[in-house]
């Protein structure tokens, strides 16, 4: 099988949203960006509408830049075209993760922005988190909204739908999620609490600054 490595770790990543509970049946998904020796860039995603307890490394679809399909049989997932989108936008950014996880869903109903709160929020998402306009799941409009809410950063809500993260590889993609989560989790309590306070304003540059060295290409700005 071409690209089995690359397909398989899509896999892995998938299978792990889903025992994180980031996921209920079929939704969301996966993908890496990755170039073939000395050849093109292309991106391995999860298929359309699957199950993740079967899926297998032949399941997952490869398609080039520009969404031609270039190995698997299966239809590619509806938001490929979002995925595409950020790997067009964001240099260093090689895989991408879109959830329906509960808190994220809570602050996306809400479509509130989330101040930086807490450091790990700013260190490893970069800062606040943007909720991306409403658009139809699948639509070219989602894949524009999720790329303005992204920004420089590396997750963002999607107005009643859930979330998107990014990173440098599949696995700090998956982390960026599990961070995603926990902050939509930590703020929607706090809300309820009635005192939510930000992070002191040297900290969220402190944060920023630490954020912009590690993921290269993000240099979030100033605000
Ligand atoms: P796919 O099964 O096509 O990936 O769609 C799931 C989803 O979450 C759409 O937003
Ligand atoms: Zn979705």
């Amino acid at each position: 099988m071409m690209w089995e490595a690359q397909r398989s770790e899509v896999v892995e990543t998938a299978r792990r949203i889903h025992h994180a509970g980031f996921v209920a049946g079929t939704a969301g998904n996966v993908s890496q960006r990755f170039r073939e020796p000395g050849g093109r860039e292309l991106m391995a995603i999860t298929p359309s509408g699957r199950c993740y307890d079967t899926m297998t490394a032949d399941d997952i679809v490869v398609l080039d830049m520009q969404g031609q399909r270039i190995a698997g049989d299966l239809a590619p997932s509806i938001e490929a075209m979002m995925h595409l989108a950020i790997y067009r936008a964001r240099r260093n950014v090689c895989a991408v993760v879109h959830t329906h996880a509960v808190h994220a869903c809570l602050v996306a109903v809400t479509a509130r922005e989330i101040p930086p709160l807490l450091d790990e929020q700013v260190t490893f998402l970069g800062g606040e988190i943007v909720v991306a306009d409403y658009a139809l799941p699948g639509s070219p409009e989602l894949a524009r909204n999720a790329v303005a809410a992204l920004g420089s950063r590396n997750a963002a809500l999607l107005a009643s739908h859930g979330a998107v993260a990014a990173g440098r590889d599949l696995r700090e993609a998956f982390d960026n999620c599990a961070i995603l989560e926990k902050t939509a989790h930590v703020y929607a309590l706090a809300r309820i609490m009635g005192d939510v306070r930000a992070l002191p304003p040297h900290a969220v540059e402190a944060g920023k600054t630490a954020f912009a060295a590690r993921s290269g290409d993000a240099a979030p700005d100033a605000s």
